[in-house]
């Protein structure tokens, strides 16, 4: 399949984020499975996670430098905003970022592929295409709604008319009359003149580059996609779900969960998990926790963080935990403390509903998966997404967070709203439902990517797009 494919060459640049990464990865695997020669390049430090994720795809990696801590100002080694998630390194890490501008140019050079498709935290890298006369495409690893909404609110700013965080504003030139608070933005409460600059340096060179990539499908948000294109004058093609490209592969923690799964009755499991970056004050994971036993379903719940394996974190015991919690939940609860095999498990017949933070990666597996959602948005564009998922396509129910707090401390979400909102997506009639509704979805996103699907057929206009320009 797709040999005559074979003498394009496309070069990805994700972002060091475990969330940017995995969807960039698949989308590398889109192209790769369609004859397209694919490069990866990134730094030292992100090589083994990226190749760990590349696993068996026909996918090259290259590897750059990335600037020493010396130039930095950060310890050597924080190449991923893993490591850089603090207040004193973030903004550190964004800015040396920038600074791999010049290695870049040097693999451009040297390997002349004939696109580059580069993060949306990467603004400069059309610039650094266009020296060697290579179309740059961003990559967001978002859908349209999201895209839609991010470009509206940078372009016509309506959250400077309004006097307080809480006061309500309406999305201006945004299809389905959308309210937002200023609290919902990604900035707040980092209102930070590095990160503005950079989403607005983001915002502006989706305009002068090639065109955006969307993680998404035409079936999932017509009117959206058309609304970015056509209203809002952007070039886009949508491939994805990209996550359904990413093959299966055999492990121990997954062969664990499946063995707990098969157990479990159709539909009457309830998967907890909130992204590859949140972490929650102690208070919060116990209501958490009384929240789920409360509920009566069976569930997975990943609590700790990061690409490290399960042995490493097994040490640190779980002191917050409800005195007998895990005696008590033998059998009808697992808890991971590391990284769970996420598309898996959502894909499991016995799993019913799905508890996230909405990252897109996330809300688009549970889609896919057919599974209702109960949202609970964190940060950056993620109100957005669960506006999305509950109003939108209405197969989920909100747990009632309004802003950012819920990383920062402040009052933790109760353990009585989070067992209503479970049971709101596990049972009844609304419940149903949504899961009607999200099995249709599912269906659709599966079709999207088949042969003749709308996102395969976006891939063939995008291939003859850059066939056009290489010749
Ligand atoms: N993920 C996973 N196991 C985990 C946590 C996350 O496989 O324990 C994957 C998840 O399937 C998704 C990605 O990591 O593909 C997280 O991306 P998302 O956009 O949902 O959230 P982010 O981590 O960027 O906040």
């Amino acid at each position: 399949m797709g040999k005559e494919n074979r003498e394009l060459h496309v070069l990805f640049f994700p972002f060091f984020a475990n969330g940017h990464i995995i969807p960039c990865v698949d989308l590398a695997r889109v192209f790769a499975a369609r004859g397209v020669t694919s490069t990866i390049v990134t730094t030292t430090h992100n090589a083994p996670f990226i190749s760990r994720t590349i696993g068996k795809s026909q996918i090259t990696l290259r590897t750059i430098k990335f600037p020493p801590p010396e130039e930095t100002g950060l310890p050597e080694g924080c190449e991923n905003s893993e490591s850089a998630f603090a207040p004193d390194k973030l903004i550190k890490f964004m800015k040396a970022t920038v600074l791999l501008q010049h290695p870049l140019e040097q693999v451009l050079q040297e390997l002349h592929p004939n696109c580059v498709v580069a993060d949306m935290f990467f603004p400069w890298a059309t610039d650094s295409a266009a020296k060697f006369g290579i179309p740059r495409i961003v990559f967001h690893g978002l859908g349209f709604f999201p895209l839609c909404v991010s470009a509206c609110i940078r372009t016509y700013k309506p959250q400077d008319k309004v006097s307080s965080y809480t006061e309500p504003f309406l999305v201006p030139n945004l299809p389905g009359d959308i309210t937002l608070t200023k609290m919902q933005l990604p900035q707040i409460p980092r209102d930070d003149e590095v990160f503005c600059k950079l989403l607005d340096d983001s915002n502006e060179s989706e305009l002068k580059s090639f065109g955006v990539i969307a993680n998404s499908f035409y079936e999932l948000e017509p009117v959206y996609a058309d609304h970015y294109t056509k209203e809002l004058g952007r070039r886009a093609w949508s491939l994805g779900p990209v996550s359904l490209c990413r093959g299966s592969e055999a492990g121990i923690d997954k062969q664990e969960c499946l063995t707990w799964l098969e157990t479990k009755k159709p539909n009457s499991v309830i998967y907890v998990c909130f992204g590859s970056m949140t972490t929650f004050p102690d208070a919060q994971l116990k209501e958490i926790a009384m929240g789920l036993e409360a509920s009566n379903h069976p569930f997975i719940w990943v609590v700790s963080k990061g690409s490290k394996k399960n042995e490493e974190q097994d040490e640190k015991k779980l002191e917050w935990l409800p005195e007998g919690f895990e005696e008590r939940m033998e059998g009808k609860g697992l808890i991971i403390r590391g990284w769970a095999p996420q598309v898996m498990i959502l894909e499991h017949e016995a799993v019913g509903g799905f508890v996230t933070h909405c990252g897109w990666n996330s809300t688009l597996e549970g889609v896919c998966a057919g599974v209702p959602m109960v949202t609970w948005p964190m940060y950056a564009e993620q109100f957005y997404n669960a506006m999305f998922v509950r109003d939108i396509v209405r197969i989920g129910v909100g747990v009632g967070v309004q802003t950012w707090v819920g990383m920062m401390g402040g009052e933790p979400v109760k353990k009585e709203v989070i067992e209503k909102a479970v049971k709101r997506v596990m049972e009844g009639e609304e419940a149903e439902e949504m899961r009607r509704r999200a099995k249709e979805l599912g269906k659709k996103a599966k079709e999207a990517v088949e042969e003749g699907g709308s996102s395969y057929s976006q891939f063939n206009s995008l291939i003859e797009d850059l066939r056009s320009r290489a010749q």
